[in-house]
């Protein structure tokens, strides 16, 4: 009896959508997760580790693709436009909305080429720099940068990129232009800066926590409201006086438009279930990042953020005056 309670409430609460033939058999096969910067970041390890809990869960591998450039706006474009059979995915971030101001024309609508699945998680954003940069701290950076405006270099993975936003942002607070260095993605960005070959960069958490924790990089700031418990000397930028540098890279999973809400569902499912992992809440937490709570991954919780972010950044974005084709 107790067995049948608890599939009748498990019923109630997964049947919102009814399965068509489309959604009977999902998944007969492995899903591609489309990540839109390079593999070995930030953006990519989020995906890694959700989308193999999100496979056991489905009883399908969920394969991680890295389909990187133009800020993210490529591989974006490719899910797009790919069949809504519930075999391709999107795993993206912040990007979906500021790309949505800072591309004159983009392939896609970040409000309406796509169905929402749910967030997954909002990472913070660290500054860093090469090891040997000459700064010990955030007003050692910012005198520096200043100063030295024509021969330091900042990395991005280029407009509609957590770090282009991240690097916007500051530019703009020390009223400083830098020469900045696109990549596909801040995991070749962060080979570069280990290298001494790029000066610095801003980036998630995901790619920066054990480089910092090591001694690996320079550390001058975290764009969390409070400090992180697992980088405890770095200050906020709002403490160094940066305060219009303080937000967080949420991450969203999407699906082609027409997708089959069925399908859509029982991804948005997954993911909360994924999100509960031991394996995904520990490392995320080793990660200084969490978990969204189960009521945000989920499709309209996605799409309020991604409607809100647009609005959000939009004022910014144009005040900043910077924009791609
Ligand atoms: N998150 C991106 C990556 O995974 C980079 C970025 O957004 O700056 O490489």
């Amino acid at each position: 009896m107790k067995k049948l309670v608890a599939s009748l409430m498990l019923a109630a609460a997964c049947s919102v959508a009814p399965l068509t033939a489309s959604a009977q058999n999902w998944p007969e096969r492995p899903i591609t997760m489309i990540v839109p910067f390079s593999a070995g970041g930030p953006t990519d390890t989020v995906a890694r580790l959700v989308a193999e809990a999100m496979g056991r869960d489905l009883g399908q591998q969920v394969i991680v693709e890295n389909v990187g450039g133009a800020g993210g706006t490529v591989g974006a474009g490719r899910v797009a436009a790919a069949e809504a059979d519930g075999y391709t995915l999107l795993l993206h971030h912040i990007g979906m909305a500021t790309s949505a101001t800072l591309y004159r024309k983009l392939s896609y609508d970040p409000l309406g080429s796509f169905e929402y699945v749910g967030l997954v998680t909002e990472v913070p954003m660290t500054i860093i720099a090469k090891p040997d940069f000459p700064a010990e701290d955030l007003q050692g950076l910012i005198a520096y940068v200043k100063e030295n405006a024509d021969d330091v270099t900042y990395a991005n993975a280029g407009i509609g990129a957590a770090s282009h936003l991240c690097g916007m942002l500051f530019m703009s607070e020390i009223d400083t232009q830098l020469t900045t260095v696109p990549y596909q993605g801040t995991g070749p960005a962060m080979t570069d800066l280990l290298g001494g070959q790029v000066d610095f960069m801003c980036d998630q958490t995901t790619n920066t926590t054990s480089q910092i924790q090591a001694g690996a990089v320079k550390a001058y700031a975290v764009t969390s409201a409070e400090r992180l418990d697992q980088l405890p000397d770095l200050p906020t930028t709002a403490e160094g006086g940066l305060g219009s540098m303080q937000f967080g890279i949420w991450h969203g999973i999407y699906a082609p438009k027409g997708t089959d809400a069925a399908i859509v569902d029982r991804l948005s499912q997954s993911l909360q279930l994924a999100l509960k992992d031991q394996n995904v809440i520990d490392r995320f937490a080793s990660l200084a990042t969490t978990a969204e709570p189960q009521e945000n991954a989920t499709p309209a919780a996605l799409k309020a953020k991604v409607e809100s972010e647009i609005a959000r950044w939009k004022p910014l974005i144009e005040a900043a005056g910077v924009y791609a084709d």
